[in-house]
Protein backbone atom coordinates (compact mmCIF):
# COMPACT_ATOMS: atom_id res chain seq x y z
CA UNK A 1 0.00 0.00 0.00
CA UNK A 2 2.91 2.62 1.00
CA UNK A 3 4.61 1.16 -1.75
CA UNK A 4 1.66 2.33 -4.58
CA UNK A 5 1.38 5.22 -2.91
CA UNK A 6 4.78 6.49 -3.68
CA UNK A 7 4.56 5.24 -7.21
CA UNK A 8 0.87 7.30 -6.80
CA UNK A 9 2.95 10.73 -6.06
CA UNK A 10 5.86 10.65 -8.04
CA UNK A 11 3.40 10.07 -11.17
CA UNK A 12 1.18 13.27 -9.85
CA UNK A 13 4.96 14.72 -8.91
CA UNK A 14 5.32 15.80 -12.96
CA UNK A 15 6.09 19.04 -13.40
CA UNK A 16 4.61 20.44 -16.88
CA UNK A 17 4.18 24.21 -16.38
CA UNK A 18 7.27 26.51 -15.05
CA UNK A 19 6.52 30.26 -13.71
CA UNK A 20 10.02 31.84 -13.75
CA UNK A 21 9.73 35.80 -12.39
CA UNK A 22 12.20 37.72 -12.39
CA UNK A 23 11.97 41.69 -11.22
CA UNK A 24 14.69 43.26 -12.73
CA UNK A 25 16.58 45.25 -9.67
CA UNK A 26 14.07 43.70 -7.04
CA UNK A 27 16.24 43.28 -4.15
CA UNK A 28 14.63 42.55 -0.64
CA UNK A 29 14.10 46.06 0.41
CA UNK A 30 12.20 47.12 -3.07
CA UNK A 31 9.54 44.25 -2.06
CA UNK A 32 9.48 44.74 1.70
CA UNK A 33 8.94 48.55 0.98
CA UNK A 34 6.47 47.96 -1.50
CA UNK A 35 4.86 45.91 1.44
CA UNK A 36 5.14 48.87 3.91
CA UNK A 37 4.31 51.49 1.66
CA UNK A 38 1.06 49.78 0.83
CA UNK A 39 0.39 49.04 4.64
CA UNK A 40 1.09 52.97 5.24
CA UNK A 41 -1.20 54.68 2.78
CA UNK A 42 -4.20 52.48 4.39
CA UNK A 43 -2.82 54.14 7.80
CA UNK A 44 -1.18 51.13 9.26
CA UNK A 45 2.27 52.53 9.17
CA UNK A 46 3.55 49.76 11.18
CA UNK A 47 2.56 46.86 9.16
CA UNK A 48 2.90 45.91 5.89
CA UNK A 49 -0.04 44.11 3.24
CA UNK A 50 1.44 41.49 1.52
CA UNK A 51 2.22 40.84 -2.12
CA UNK A 52 1.53 38.03 -3.31
CA UNK A 53 5.47 36.52 -3.86
CA UNK A 54 6.05 36.98 -0.02
CA UNK A 55 3.23 34.41 0.58
CA UNK A 56 4.91 31.24 -1.23
CA UNK A 57 5.90 28.57 1.27
CA UNK A 58 9.06 28.54 0.23
CA UNK A 59 11.89 31.39 0.17
CA UNK A 60 15.98 32.11 0.21
CA UNK A 61 18.33 34.79 -1.06
CA UNK A 62 20.82 34.82 -3.85
CA UNK A 63 24.22 36.16 -4.74
CA UNK A 64 24.17 37.77 -7.92
CA UNK A 65 28.10 39.13 -8.36
CA UNK A 66 29.21 38.49 -12.14
CA UNK A 67 32.78 36.97 -13.78
CA UNK A 68 34.24 40.44 -14.30
CA UNK A 69 32.61 42.30 -11.97
CA UNK A 70 31.66 42.73 -8.02
CA UNK A 71 28.40 44.33 -9.23
CA UNK A 72 26.91 42.60 -11.86
CA UNK A 73 24.72 43.97 -15.09
CA UNK A 74 21.64 42.82 -16.58
CA UNK A 75 22.88 40.93 -19.45
CA UNK A 76 25.71 38.83 -17.05
CA UNK A 77 22.71 38.26 -14.39
CA UNK A 78 20.22 37.77 -17.12
CA UNK A 79 22.90 35.22 -18.73
CA UNK A 80 23.23 33.17 -15.52
CA UNK A 81 19.53 33.02 -14.53
CA UNK A 82 18.95 31.76 -17.97
CA UNK A 83 21.83 29.34 -18.22
CA UNK A 84 23.19 28.49 -14.69
CA UNK A 85 26.86 30.16 -15.96
CA UNK A 86 28.32 33.08 -14.73
CA UNK A 87 29.85 35.72 -17.42
CA UNK A 88 31.11 38.87 -17.62
CA UNK A 89 28.84 42.29 -17.63
CA UNK A 90 27.41 42.87 -21.20
CA UNK A 91 27.50 39.63 -22.18
CA UNK A 92 24.70 37.35 -23.53
CA UNK A 93 24.42 33.67 -23.75
CA UNK A 94 28.53 33.48 -23.89
CA UNK A 95 30.61 32.05 -21.47
CA UNK A 96 33.76 34.40 -20.62
CA UNK A 97 35.94 32.89 -23.39
CA UNK A 98 33.07 33.99 -25.80
CA UNK A 99 31.43 29.92 -25.68
CA UNK A 100 27.68 29.47 -26.73
CA UNK A 101 25.29 28.78 -22.96
CA UNK A 102 22.43 26.92 -23.64
CA UNK A 103 19.73 28.48 -21.93
CA UNK A 104 17.04 26.42 -19.64
CA UNK A 105 14.02 28.08 -22.48
CA UNK A 106 16.49 26.33 -25.10
CA UNK A 107 17.07 23.43 -23.23
CA UNK A 108 12.63 23.12 -22.86
CA UNK A 109 12.05 24.05 -26.42
CA UNK A 110 14.02 21.38 -27.51
CA UNK A 111 12.44 18.72 -25.36
CA UNK A 112 9.01 19.90 -27.17
CA UNK A 113 7.61 22.40 -24.54
CA UNK A 114 6.03 25.24 -25.56
CA UNK A 115 8.26 28.66 -24.34
CA UNK A 116 6.75 32.18 -23.49
CA UNK A 117 9.13 35.13 -22.84
CA UNK A 118 7.67 38.70 -21.86
CA UNK A 119 8.25 41.77 -20.34
CA UNK A 120 7.93 45.56 -19.68
CA UNK A 121 10.66 46.49 -21.77
CA UNK A 122 11.45 45.70 -24.76
CA UNK A 123 11.63 42.07 -25.96
CA UNK A 124 15.33 42.30 -27.24
CA UNK A 125 16.37 43.96 -23.77
CA UNK A 126 18.89 42.30 -21.72
CA UNK A 127 16.95 39.70 -19.33
CA UNK A 128 14.09 38.61 -21.99
CA UNK A 129 17.18 38.42 -24.61
CA UNK A 130 19.11 36.65 -22.52
CA UNK A 131 17.06 33.28 -22.84
CA UNK A 132 16.98 33.19 -26.86
CA UNK A 133 20.51 35.76 -27.87
CA UNK A 134 24.17 34.64 -27.78
CA UNK A 135 26.00 38.26 -28.56
CA UNK A 136 29.06 39.31 -26.80
CA UNK A 137 27.87 42.94 -26.57
CA UNK A 138 24.03 43.21 -24.94
CA UNK A 139 23.46 46.33 -27.27
CA UNK A 140 23.56 44.70 -30.36
CA UNK A 141 20.15 45.01 -30.73
CA UNK A 142 19.78 44.24 -34.32
CA UNK A 143 21.59 40.91 -33.97
CA UNK A 144 19.44 39.83 -30.67
CA UNK A 145 16.21 40.94 -32.82
CA UNK A 146 17.68 38.47 -35.73
CA UNK A 147 18.07 35.70 -32.99
CA UNK A 148 14.94 36.47 -31.79
CA UNK A 149 13.25 35.54 -35.05
CA UNK A 150 15.45 32.40 -35.21
CA UNK A 151 14.85 31.16 -31.81
CA UNK A 152 11.70 29.45 -32.99
CA UNK A 153 10.01 30.28 -29.20
CA UNK A 154 6.30 30.68 -29.42
CA UNK A 155 5.59 33.53 -27.52
CA UNK A 156 7.07 36.79 -27.18
CA UNK A 157 5.65 40.13 -24.98
CA UNK A 158 6.48 43.76 -23.88
CA UNK A 159 7.53 46.69 -25.56
CA UNK A 160 9.33 46.11 -29.30
CA UNK A 161 12.08 45.70 -30.26
CA UNK A 162 14.71 48.63 -29.78
CA UNK A 163 15.67 49.44 -33.10
CA UNK A 164 13.47 47.70 -35.78
CA UNK A 165 15.24 49.48 -38.58
CA UNK A 166 19.28 49.19 -37.10
CA UNK A 167 20.51 51.45 -35.15
CA UNK A 168 20.90 53.75 -37.65
CA UNK A 169 18.27 53.23 -39.43
CA UNK A 170 19.82 52.02 -41.97
CA UNK A 171 19.30 47.91 -42.22
CA UNK A 172 17.00 46.44 -45.44
CA UNK A 173 14.73 44.26 -43.38
CA UNK A 174 12.77 45.43 -40.31
CA UNK A 175 12.50 43.02 -37.70
CA UNK A 176 9.02 43.10 -37.15
CA UNK A 177 8.84 41.76 -40.94
CA UNK A 178 12.07 39.30 -40.00
CA UNK A 179 9.96 37.75 -37.86
CA UNK A 180 6.66 37.48 -39.40
CA UNK A 181 8.82 35.74 -42.23
CA UNK A 182 10.18 33.62 -39.10
CA UNK A 183 6.15 32.56 -38.96
CA UNK A 184 5.18 35.18 -35.85
CA UNK A 185 2.21 37.14 -36.42
CA UNK A 186 2.19 40.55 -34.50
CA UNK A 187 -0.43 42.01 -32.13
CA UNK A 188 -0.25 45.83 -31.64
CA UNK A 189 -1.97 45.80 -28.69
CA UNK A 190 -4.22 43.27 -25.81
CA UNK A 191 -7.58 43.10 -28.35
CA UNK A 192 -5.67 42.65 -31.42
CA UNK A 193 -3.57 39.86 -29.90
CA UNK A 194 -6.92 38.28 -28.87
CA UNK A 195 -7.61 37.93 -32.24
CA UNK A 196 -4.36 36.89 -33.18
CA UNK A 197 -4.56 33.98 -30.81
CA UNK A 198 -4.50 30.92 -34.01
CA UNK A 199 -1.64 32.35 -35.33
CA UNK A 200 1.45 29.85 -35.09
CA UNK A 201 3.38 31.94 -33.12
CA UNK A 202 2.89 35.67 -31.55
CA UNK A 203 4.61 38.79 -31.16
CA UNK A 204 2.41 41.22 -28.20
CA UNK A 205 3.55 44.61 -28.26
CA UNK A 206 1.87 47.93 -27.45
CA UNK A 207 0.06 49.45 -30.29
CA UNK A 208 2.73 52.41 -30.23
CA UNK A 209 5.61 49.92 -31.42
CA UNK A 210 6.52 49.15 -34.71
CA UNK A 211 7.10 52.72 -35.90
CA UNK A 212 10.75 52.83 -35.78
CA UNK A 213 13.62 53.80 -33.43
CA UNK A 214 12.57 54.64 -29.62
CA UNK A 215 8.86 53.70 -29.84
CA UNK A 216 9.65 49.89 -28.49
CA UNK A 217 11.20 50.59 -25.43
CA UNK A 218 9.15 50.11 -22.03
CA UNK A 219 5.58 49.72 -21.75
CA UNK A 220 3.93 52.98 -19.39
CA UNK A 221 5.28 52.71 -15.54
CA UNK A 222 1.88 51.35 -13.42
CA UNK A 223 1.71 55.27 -11.73
CA UNK A 224 1.73 56.85 -15.68
CA UNK A 225 -0.75 54.25 -17.32
CA UNK A 226 -3.36 55.63 -18.82
CA UNK A 227 -6.18 53.27 -20.02
CA UNK A 228 -5.29 50.91 -23.49
CA UNK A 229 -1.82 50.81 -22.22
CA UNK A 230 -0.23 47.80 -22.49
CA UNK A 231 -0.41 45.83 -18.88
CA UNK A 232 1.96 42.67 -17.86
CA UNK A 233 -0.95 41.15 -16.79
CA UNK A 234 -2.72 41.55 -19.93
CA UNK A 235 0.80 39.70 -21.55
CA UNK A 236 0.37 36.85 -18.95
CA UNK A 237 -3.25 36.70 -19.67
CA UNK A 238 -2.51 36.42 -23.41
CA UNK A 239 0.85 33.91 -22.88
CA UNK A 240 -1.23 31.21 -20.65
CA UNK A 241 -4.05 30.37 -23.20
CA UNK A 242 -1.87 30.39 -25.97
CA UNK A 243 1.09 28.14 -25.15
CA UNK A 244 -1.70 25.91 -23.22
CA UNK A 245 -3.38 25.07 -26.63
CA UNK A 246 -0.71 24.43 -28.19
CA UNK A 247 1.43 21.92 -25.57
CA UNK A 248 0.99 20.21 -23.01
CA UNK A 249 3.98 21.39 -21.10
CA UNK A 250 4.97 25.03 -20.75
CA UNK A 251 7.85 27.36 -19.70
CA UNK A 252 7.27 31.33 -19.11
CA UNK A 253 9.74 33.77 -18.15
CA UNK A 254 8.06 36.95 -17.26
CA UNK A 255 10.00 40.34 -15.96
CA UNK A 256 8.83 42.64 -14.59
CA UNK A 257 11.85 45.09 -16.13
CA UNK A 258 10.93 48.48 -14.93
CA UNK A 259 11.67 47.79 -11.14
CA UNK A 260 14.91 48.98 -12.56
CA UNK A 261 14.67 51.48 -14.33
CA UNK A 262 12.77 53.30 -11.65
CA UNK A 263 15.40 52.47 -9.01
CA UNK A 264 17.65 54.30 -11.71
CA UNK A 265 15.88 56.94 -10.99
CA UNK A 266 16.07 56.75 -7.19
CA UNK A 267 12.16 56.89 -7.74
CA UNK A 268 10.70 55.19 -4.83
CA UNK A 269 7.06 55.27 -5.64
CA UNK A 270 7.61 54.30 -9.23
CA UNK A 271 9.54 51.70 -8.03
CA UNK A 272 7.41 50.30 -5.44
CA UNK A 273 4.20 50.47 -7.79
CA UNK A 274 5.98 48.54 -10.27
CA UNK A 275 6.91 45.57 -7.78
CA UNK A 276 2.95 45.64 -7.35
CA UNK A 277 2.71 45.51 -11.02
CA UNK A 278 4.54 42.62 -11.24
CA UNK A 279 2.42 40.99 -8.16
CA UNK A 280 -0.51 41.79 -10.25
CA UNK A 281 0.53 40.05 -13.25
CA UNK A 282 1.81 36.79 -11.00
CA UNK A 283 -1.75 36.60 -9.70
CA UNK A 284 -2.45 35.35 -13.48
CA UNK A 285 0.28 32.56 -12.73
CA UNK A 286 -1.49 31.96 -9.64
CA UNK A 287 -4.54 31.21 -10.72
CA UNK A 288 -3.26 28.87 -13.46
CA UNK A 289 -1.21 26.72 -10.32
CA UNK A 290 -4.08 26.47 -8.44
CA UNK A 291 -6.25 25.00 -10.98
CA UNK A 292 -2.92 22.69 -11.66
CA UNK A 293 -1.02 22.52 -8.15
CA UNK A 294 0.37 19.51 -8.62
CA UNK A 295 1.74 20.08 -12.50
CA UNK A 296 2.98 24.01 -12.01
CA UNK A 297 6.12 25.40 -10.22
CA UNK A 298 6.23 29.30 -9.87
CA UNK A 299 10.06 30.48 -9.24
CA UNK A 300 10.18 34.48 -8.57
CA UNK A 301 13.75 35.94 -8.64
CA UNK A 302 15.57 39.03 -9.41
CA UNK A 303 18.91 39.75 -11.55
CA UNK A 304 20.33 42.04 -9.37
CA UNK A 305 18.79 44.65 -6.60
CA UNK A 306 19.28 48.95 -8.42
CA UNK A 307 20.37 52.24 -6.08
CA UNK A 308 21.32 50.03 -2.93
CA UNK A 309 17.54 50.97 -1.88
CA UNK A 310 17.60 51.94 1.88
CA UNK A 311 14.59 51.86 4.08
CA UNK A 312 15.64 54.45 6.51
CA UNK A 313 17.99 57.40 6.00
CA UNK A 314 18.24 59.20 9.37
CA UNK A 315 16.58 58.46 12.73
CA UNK A 316 14.09 55.11 13.66
CA UNK A 317 11.26 56.23 11.70
CA UNK A 318 9.82 55.94 8.21
CA UNK A 319 7.28 57.93 6.65
CA UNK A 320 6.57 55.93 3.84
CA UNK A 321 3.05 57.35 3.33
CA UNK A 322 4.29 60.70 1.86
CA UNK A 323 5.13 58.84 -1.55
CA UNK A 324 1.64 58.66 -2.09
CA UNK A 325 2.09 62.32 -2.67
CA UNK A 326 3.57 61.59 -5.92
CA UNK A 327 1.63 61.29 -8.95
CA UNK A 328 3.52 60.48 -11.81
CA UNK A 329 7.29 58.98 -12.01
CA UNK A 330 10.61 61.05 -11.83
CA UNK A 331 10.36 60.64 -16.23
CA UNK A 332 7.29 62.19 -16.47
CA UNK A 333 8.00 64.88 -14.06
CA UNK A 334 10.98 65.28 -15.89
CA UNK A 335 9.16 66.11 -18.91
CA UNK A 336 6.64 68.34 -17.31
CA UNK A 337 9.48 70.79 -16.58
CA UNK A 338 11.30 70.37 -19.77
CA UNK A 339 8.37 71.29 -21.49
CA UNK A 340 7.76 74.35 -18.94
CA UNK A 341 11.24 75.45 -19.97
CA UNK A 342 10.50 74.68 -23.25
CA UNK A 343 7.71 76.99 -23.64
CA UNK A 344 8.87 79.57 -21.75
CA UNK A 345 12.95 80.20 -21.19
CA UNK A 346 12.45 81.90 -17.91
CA UNK A 347 9.01 80.42 -16.30
CA UNK A 348 8.13 82.30 -12.75
CA UNK A 349 8.82 79.97 -9.42
CA UNK A 350 5.14 79.96 -9.13
CA UNK A 351 4.76 78.07 -12.16
CA UNK A 352 7.73 76.00 -11.24
CA UNK A 353 5.92 75.69 -7.50
CA UNK A 354 2.63 74.30 -9.24
CA UNK A 355 4.42 71.55 -11.19
CA UNK A 356 5.73 70.28 -7.65
CA UNK A 357 2.35 71.16 -5.98
CA UNK A 358 -0.05 68.93 -8.56
CA UNK A 359 2.79 66.16 -8.86
CA UNK A 360 4.55 65.91 -5.40
CA UNK A 361 1.87 67.65 -3.19
CA UNK A 362 4.67 70.11 -2.20
CA UNK A 363 3.56 72.77 0.17
CA UNK A 364 0.20 71.24 0.59
CA UNK A 365 0.28 67.73 1.75
CA UNK A 366 3.65 67.90 2.10
CA UNK A 367 5.36 70.35 4.14
CA UNK A 368 8.23 72.04 2.72
CA UNK A 369 10.56 73.88 4.88
CA UNK A 370 12.34 77.53 4.28
CA UNK A 371 15.72 75.82 3.37
CA UNK A 372 14.02 72.65 1.77
CA UNK A 373 12.36 75.57 -0.62
CA UNK A 374 15.44 77.47 -1.17
CA UNK A 375 17.19 74.21 -2.35
CA UNK A 376 14.44 73.57 -4.92
CA UNK A 377 14.72 77.22 -5.75
CA UNK A 378 18.34 77.41 -6.45
CA UNK A 379 17.97 74.84 -9.00
CA UNK A 380 15.17 76.96 -10.56
CA UNK A 381 17.67 80.05 -10.77
CA UNK A 382 20.29 77.91 -12.36
CA UNK A 383 17.65 76.65 -14.77
CA UNK A 384 16.55 80.15 -15.72
CA UNK A 385 20.27 81.28 -16.38
CA UNK A 386 20.04 78.32 -18.79
CA UNK A 387 22.66 77.03 -16.55
CA UNK A 388 21.09 73.91 -15.18
CA UNK A 389 22.26 70.18 -16.70
CA UNK A 390 19.78 67.27 -16.70
CA UNK A 391 20.69 64.48 -14.64
CA UNK A 392 21.89 61.12 -16.72
CA UNK A 393 20.50 58.16 -15.62
CA UNK A 394 20.68 54.82 -17.29
CA UNK A 395 17.77 55.22 -19.46
CA UNK A 396 17.24 58.34 -19.23
CA UNK A 397 18.22 62.34 -18.71
CA UNK A 398 16.14 63.43 -16.18
CA UNK A 399 15.39 67.55 -16.07
CA UNK A 400 17.57 68.55 -12.68
CA UNK A 401 14.00 70.27 -11.13
CA UNK A 402 12.36 67.02 -11.72
CA UNK A 403 15.22 65.01 -10.36
CA UNK A 404 15.56 67.32 -6.95
CA UNK A 405 12.00 67.30 -6.33
CA UNK A 406 11.76 63.41 -5.93
CA UNK A 407 14.72 63.10 -3.99
CA UNK A 408 13.63 65.81 -1.84
CA UNK A 409 10.33 62.95 -1.09
CA UNK A 410 12.52 59.98 -1.06
CA UNK A 411 14.49 61.54 1.91
CA UNK A 412 11.66 63.08 3.77
CA UNK A 413 9.58 60.02 3.39
CA UNK A 414 13.21 58.14 4.97
CA UNK A 415 14.48 55.85 1.85
CA UNK A 416 17.81 56.56 1.63
CA UNK A 417 20.01 55.45 -2.17
CA UNK A 418 23.17 54.45 -2.29
CA UNK A 419 23.75 54.74 -6.16
CA UNK A 420 21.96 55.12 -10.03
CA UNK A 421 23.70 51.88 -10.75
CA UNK A 422 23.41 48.53 -9.30
CA UNK A 423 24.35 47.09 -6.06
CA UNK A 424 25.91 43.78 -4.88
CA UNK A 425 22.93 43.34 -2.48
CA UNK A 426 21.18 39.67 -2.15
CA UNK A 427 18.18 39.18 -3.99
CA UNK A 428 15.11 37.58 -2.57
CA UNK A 429 14.01 34.16 -4.29
CA UNK A 430 10.48 32.90 -3.63
CA UNK A 431 8.97 29.56 -4.95
CA UNK A 432 5.07 27.94 -4.84
CA UNK A 433 4.53 24.31 -6.38
CA UNK A 434 5.79 21.07 -6.92
CA UNK A 435 9.27 20.94 -5.82
CA UNK A 436 9.11 24.79 -4.46
CA UNK A 437 11.61 23.36 -1.68
CA UNK A 438 14.53 23.27 -3.57
CA UNK A 439 14.52 26.96 -3.67
CA UNK A 440 14.45 27.43 -0.21
CA UNK A 441 17.76 29.10 1.32
CA UNK A 442 21.12 31.02 0.66
CA UNK A 443 21.72 30.74 -2.90
CA UNK A 444 23.85 31.86 -5.73
CA UNK A 445 22.59 32.76 -8.94
CA UNK A 446 24.30 30.29 -10.68
CA UNK A 447 21.88 28.00 -8.59
CA UNK A 448 18.42 28.57 -9.78
CA UNK A 449 18.56 27.61 -13.70
CA UNK A 450 19.83 23.85 -13.06
CA UNK A 451 17.75 24.30 -9.98
CA UNK A 452 14.68 24.54 -11.80
CA UNK A 453 15.93 22.09 -14.47
CA UNK A 454 16.75 19.48 -11.77
CA UNK A 455 13.07 19.71 -10.68
CA UNK A 456 11.40 19.28 -13.39
CA UNK A 457 13.44 16.21 -14.43
CA UNK A 458 13.81 14.63 -11.08
ZN1 LIG B 1 18.80 44.05 -14.45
Amino acid sequence: MAALLIVALAVSAEIKYVFYFIGDGMGANQVLGAEMYRSAIKGEPLGRVQTLMTTFPYSGHASSYSKSNGITDSAAAGTCLATGSKTTNGTLGLDEKGEQLKTIAEILKEEGWGIGIMTTVAIDHATPAAFYAHVPTRDAYYTIGEQLAESKFDFFGGAGFHHPNGKNDDKEKNLYRLAEEAGYAVAHGYKEAQEKMDAEKLILVQATDDQGPKHGSNLSYAIDRKEGDLTLTEIVSTAIPFLEKRYDRFFMMVEGGMIDYACHGDDAATAFGEVWDMDEAMHVAYAFYKAHPDETLIVVTADHETGGLALGNSDYTLHLDLLQNQKCSAWVLSDLFTQLFKKNKKPSWEQVKAIYKEYLGFWETVEISAEEEQALKAVYVKAVKGKSKDTKTMYKSINKLGDKGIALLNKKAHIGWTTRAHSAHAVPIFAIGQKAELFSGWKDNTDIAPTILKAIKE
